[in-house]
């Protein structure tokens, strides 16, 4: 067996983790190479940016409630590619607070007489329990999610848990009888104690966060990754910008307090919202965002001659489509500033815009937004060419 770096008891069994057995500088450095591998001969690719300690970065927590073998309420997570639920005490990814509300939330079930909910039975109450945290303002929800509106003391358990965890700001309920595997439903969320959401800082810029609005997870990170994102478009003032699949408009609203305007493209209508709210906490008028389908809307603007000076994409792991690239070719930025969670979709993307656009990719920034997991974040910085 080789030799083990974490302390983590269910490092084995749970499988998120596929480097807890390497140092961190030994998986920083595979990080690295896995992209030099696929951009290796395009451009430069700079050493992956980690953290200075790769734990406690998950500022969300999901976790499963059920029972073992003996009928214990346990709460922890599916094993990688399962629906086998295993216990998790305290997951070294997640924040520092989250065991202890769990623990506390389960203790609080067995005095009230609460039982996990049974999936394939369809009985039982507890189902899911989500939390957040607001990195920088320290600020944490607590959704409960039942399976069934059964349970009358709800306000009580929440004050009962705020009692037992002062360090919770709001706590919030959500019925999810679907049979689904689903978190949240797309029904209706409650506030039980509290103001129904938290606030926090990313960037310079206030986001609110709802239980079911859109957030990166590693706060940390997102930081050094936008910050990344702003360096290379290198914006002036006076350019418009273009953000696609702008999510809940975090990059569009950093871009647009350093570019003339800025519009973000989304298609999750609810992101959109949250995108609108953000941009009214934070008094930014010269931003804007529209519901739609990123590759019609880039299709439309490109019919009707619209330009663009500088465009970022951040397209989920599955990549853009030609539609897209071909658009955003025709409303010729001068800089495209590419995010991706999957570089080998990136890759082919990247491939398209040098095939048929007038682009170079001239850097690719590797980012570690999840420590100890697969996952790699890249920027890819691609410029018009003069000729
Ligand atoms: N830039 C954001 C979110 C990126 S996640 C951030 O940094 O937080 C990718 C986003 O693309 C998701 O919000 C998803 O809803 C959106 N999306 C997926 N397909 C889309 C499409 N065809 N058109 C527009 N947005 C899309």
């Amino acid at each position: 067996m080789k030799e083990r770096t974490t302390d983590c008891p269910i490092a084995y069994k749970c499988g998120g983790c596929i480097y807890s057995d390497v140092p961190y500088e030994t998986e920083l450095r595979e990080k690295t190479d896995y992209v030099f591998s696929l951009f290796g001969d395009l451009c430069p690719v700079y050493r992956i940016k980690g953290m200075d300690d790769p734990y406690r970065y998950r500022d969300k927590v999901q976790a499963v409630f059920g029972t073992d073998r003996t009928r214990r309420t346990i709460s922890g997570l599916y094993i990688r590619g399962t629906h086998h639920l295993i216990e998790v005490r305290d997951c070294l990814l997640e924040f520092k607070e989250a065991s202890s509300i769990l623990l506390a939330v389960r203790r609080l079930m067995k005095s009230y007489g609460l039982h996990s909910y049974d999936e394939d039975e369809m009985r039982g109450d507890i189902r899911h329990v989500l939390l957040r945290k607001g990195h920088n303002s320290g600020e944490i929800l607590c959704t409960l999610i039942f399976g069934n509106d059964n349970f009358k003391r709800k306000k009580e358990f929440a004050n009962a848990l705020h009692a037992m965890c002062p360090e919770i700001n709001t706590v919030l309920f959500q019925i999810n009888g679907e049979k689904t595997s689903m978190v949240l439903s797309s029904g209706r969320i409650h506030t039980l104690y509290g103001k129904g959401y938290i606030e926090d800082t990313l960037s310079g810029l206030r986001f609110r966060i709802s239980a079911s609005s859109f957030y990166q997870i590693n706060s940390r990170q997102t930081e050094v990754l936008y910050d990344m994102a702003l360096l290379m478009a290198d914006l002036k003032g006076n350019e418009r910008v273009l953000d696609a699949y702008s999510g809940t408009g975090t990059i569009t609203l950093l871009a647009a307090r350093k570019a003339r305007s800025a519009v973000g493209v989304e298609l999750n209508e609810e992101a959109v919202r949250n995108a609108t709210e953000n941009m009214m906490l934070n008094n930014i008028g010269n931003a804007r965002f529209i519901q739609a389908d990123a590759s019609a809307y880039c299709k439309q603007m490109a019919k009707e001659k619209e330009k663009f000076d500088v465009a970022f994409l951040d397209p989920p792991r599955s990549g853009s489509d030609e539609r897209f690239l071909s658009s955003l070719i025709r409303l010729s930025p001068e800089k495209i500033v590419y995010i991706s969670c999957n570089p080998e979709t990136q890759r082919r993307d990247v491939d398209y815009l040098e095939k048929f656009g007038p682009y170079r990719t001239t850097a690719i920034q590797p980012v570690d937004m999840f420590p100890r997991t697969e996952h790699v974040e890249t920027v890819a910085l691609l410029e018009k060419t003069k000729d």
